[in-house]
C-alpha cells in the first residue's frame, strides 16, 4: 500500500511538472563508444563480422533488398529465413569510452525537462547500460531508458509528443533535443516528427526539434546540428 501510495505520488507530481523540454540521447556511439561486433552467418554460408552501426545498416540494408524485405528493422525477417545474426555483445556495453562531448552535455539536467536513454537495442540491454551511467557518474535517476527493439525511434517520440495534452488541445512538449549518430536514426526522425503532417494539430505554434548529429572523425567527436524547418 505504501509503495502503491509512493507511486501515486509520484504520478501527481509529474502531471503537475512543467516539462517542457525532452532531451532523447542514444547511446551506442552517442554517449559511448563501444566493441560491440555482430557476427552473421547467411544461409547460402557467407559470414561476416560487422563493426559499428555504419556496417550493420548496410549489411542489414543490402541482405533485406536482396530478399525482398522492405521493412524498417529487417533483423527478425532475416533471422526467418535462415540467417544467423549475432547480436549478443549489445546485451553488455563492451570496452566502452565515454563520447564527453555529448554526456557532458546530458550531465546538465536543465530545468522543465525530461531526459532519456533511447536505443535500437534489443532485449536485456537497459541494465547495462544504466549502470554504465552510474559507472561515469551521471545520475542514472534523471534518465528513464527506452529500448526500441531494432524499431523506429521516429514513431516513438511522435507518440510522446501526443502523451500529454494540454486543455488547448496542444502537446505540452514544445521542444524536443534528440542526439543521435545514425543517419538512418535521423532521417526516420526528420519524416515522422519534423515533416509529419499528422503531428499539426498537436505540435505547440512554437514546437522546435533539434538534432544533434554526433561524428566520429577517427575517435575526434564533433556535433553537427541539423534543424527542423517544416512546414517551411
Ligand atoms: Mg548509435
Amino acid at each position: 500500500m505504501k509503495l502503491l501510495l509512493e507511486n501515486w505520488r509520484k504520478f501527481l507530481n509529474e502531471m503537475e511538472e512543467p516539462i517542457t523540454t525532452l532531451r532523447i540521447f542514444d547511446f551506442d556511439e552517442t554517449i559511448a563508444h563501444t566493441r560491440s561486433e555482430t557476427r552473421v552467418k547467411a544461409p547460402d554460408g557467407t559470414e561476416a563480422t560487422l563493426r559499428g552501426q555504419k556496417e550493420f545498416e548496410a549489411y542489414m540494408s543490402q541482405a533485406a533488398a536482396k530478399e525482398g524485405i522492405d521493412i524498417f528493422d529487417p533483423v527478425s525477417a532475416l533471422r526467418e529465413i535462415g540467417y544467423e545474426i549475432d547480436l549478443s555483445d549489445f546485451s553488455i556495453v563492451k570496452d566502452p569510452e565515454e563520447i564527453t562531448i555529448i554526456t557532458d552535455i546530458m550531465r546538465a539536467f536543465p530545468p522543465d525537462s525530461k531526459t532519456y536513454i533511447m536505443t535500437a537495442r534489443r532485449g536485456g540491454s537497459l541494465g547495462p547500460i544504466l549502470d554504465y551511467l552510474k559507472e561515469i557518474e551521471i545520475d542514472h535517476h534523471q534518465v528513464r531508458p527506452i529500448a526500441t527493439h531494432g524499431e523506429s525511434k521516429g514513431d516513438t517520440i511522435a507518440h510522446m509528443i501526443g502523451q500529454k495534452i494540454m486543455p488547448d488541445g496542444k502537446s505540452n512538449i514544445s521542444r524536443i533535443e534528440y542526439y543521435e549518430d545514425s543517419q538512418k536514426n535521423i532521417d526516420d526522425v526528420l519524416r515522422k516528427v519534423c515533416e509529419n503532417p499528422e503531428l499539426d494539430e498537436i505540435k505547440p505554434v512554437d514546437f522546435e526539434l533539434i538534432i544533434n548529429k554526433v561524428i566520429n572523425n577517427e575517435g575526434q567527436y564533433n556535433i553537427q546540428q541539423i534543424e527542423c524547418r517544416y512546414p517551411n
